[in-house]
Order: C-alpha cells, then structure tokens, then sequence
C-alpha cells in the first residue's frame, strides 16, 4: 500500500477503536466522536459523490447533509436508544463499521477499500478484546472476573429488538458490500485489460527489428 493510505488506514483505526464507547451515553467523548465521524464522512464519500456525476455544488450540499444527518440524527438515535455494553459492544458491530466503511469510501482499486475498513475491523476488534481483557483482575487470591465479562466480544445482547436489528444491518449491508464489491473488482479488471490493451498498440512489433 502507499505510504498515504497506509496511514488513513491507521488513523481510522485508531477512531474506531474508540466507537464502541459511543454507547457510554451523553457527554464530551460520545459528542465530539459523532462530530468528527461527521466530519470525516463527507470527505470520504467524494469519491461516491464524483462517480454519481453530481456538479460541484451538490456535491457540496450533500456534504452538508450528511455531516447534518450524523451530526444531529446519529446523535438523537444514540441518546435514545442505545444501552451501554449492548450490541454496540458486539461482533456483528464490528463488521457493520466495516461494512459502512468499505460502502462510504469508494476507490478504483478494490485492494485499498478492503484495506481501510478492515483497519475499522481491527481498530473495533481491539476495543472488544481490551475490555474483556481489563474485566478479568489477576489478584493475589485467584482471578476476579467482573460482572461487565463476556459483555463485549459477543455474538448477541440479552435485548431481543436490538440483536434483530444488528443482524438485520449485517445481512442488508453485506449484501450491497458484496454486489458493490463484485461491481469495483469487475471494472478494475476492466481498466486493466484496457491498460494492457493500450501498452500493446504502442510497443513497436519485435518482427520489424528482427529483420
Ligand atoms: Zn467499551
């Protein structure tokens, strides 16, 4: 990978090993992630924006809209409806945050996407295993598990509607990641065959020379 997309993808691992928490409920972690998860979302979605043909100004708008949408409507549903260590602590969780990743940031190479949101994956994956690491105590008597143990790397919550909708999310975006996903690698196939096509046309013939 470039040096530059190296580090994107350090950086929103290092985000997203911190969006777990955003279930911890009202105040300054939860406000200023949202704040710049709607920040970054725009610029990611550019790309989406260009290949959508939409001229300067709308693209412009919709980057309004969105930073809006996840600014006030993220925050709204978090406030509302999130319960601490519940399916926001979860795996399906991590690969949602993977799935919208690899959805938001669109690239001709199809290598680079797979690489941005699995450092979202990895970033998501080492929070899960921190918390349960740090529920455990090794103490003088034996191990303390407290009670918070299992609550992270889990597979579903004890709230049914939650666990439906998780996995509802996980079966809808994977479907669309992997039709979006087929769509990029068939037209970077596609460019390279054309690349080559191209490099042949200009190459002098060998026979000429052999002559
Ligand atoms: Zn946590």
């Amino acid at each position: 990978m470039p040096p530059v997309t190296c580090l994107l993808g350090g950086t929103v691992c290092a985000v997203a090993g911190m969006l777990p928490d955003l279930d911890s409920g009202p105040g300054v972690p939860m406000r200023e992630s949202v704040a710049f998860a709607a920040a970054i979302a725009p610029m990611l979605l550019l790309q989406r924006f260009y290949q959508m043909g939409l001229p300067m100004e709308a693209i412009i708008l919709a980057g309004a809209a969105v930073y809006a949408l996840i600014r006030f409507g993220v925050t709204w549903l978090l406030e509302h409806y999130s319960v601490h260590r519940g399916m926001f602590h979860s795996l399906p969780a991590a690969a949602i945050a993977g799935q919208l990743t690899f959805l938001t940031f669109s690239h001709d190479d199809p290598m680079r996407r797979y690489f941005i949101s699995g450092g979202v994956v990895l970033g998501f994956l080492t929070h899960l295993v921190l918390d349960e690491i740090w529920s455990v105590r090794l103490g003088l008597f034996g191990t303390k598990v407290k009670k918070a143990f299992g609550t992270a790397l889990k597979f579903h919550g004890p709230v049914l509607w939650s666990n439906i909708v998780a996995y509802v999310l996980l079966i809808a975006l994977g479907l669309i990641a992997a039709s979006d996903a087929a769509r990029t690698e068939r037209m970077s196939m596609a460019r390279q065959q054309m690349e080559q096509a191209r490099s042949y046309q200009t190459m002098p013939a060998p026979y000429n020379y052999r002559r």
